[in-house]
């Protein structure tokens, strides 16, 4: 799980406001990325407490975990195991 601290997040891409479900809206102290990467409608990062699996979690539980995806990347990846 690679975790970032808001400021290095301005730092790095080119519009905040594409990031997470709440396209900015949640002033948070950290991101989570999302291993959707590229395919992530969320632009790969997320507040841990916009999603429903990792609002609860600390830092360090964060840093624990080796692959996430964030709810919409893993509803597209089910739908694609589907077949549809
Ligand atoms: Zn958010
Ligand atoms: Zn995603």
């Amino acid at each position: 799980m690679s975790i970032l601290p808001p400021s290095s997040l301005i730092a790095a891409p080119e519009n905040p406001a594409v990031y997470c479900r709440c396209k900015g809206a949640v002033i948070s102290e950290l991101f989570v990325k999302c291993d959707g990467d590229q395919e992530c409608p969320n632009g790969s990062w997320l507040h841990p407490q916009c999603t429903s699996d990792l609002r609860d979690k600390s830092k360090h539980e964060l840093d624990a975990i080796e692959e996430w995806y964030c709810e919409d990347c893993v509803a597209r990846i089910q739908r694609e195991e589907e077949g549809g």
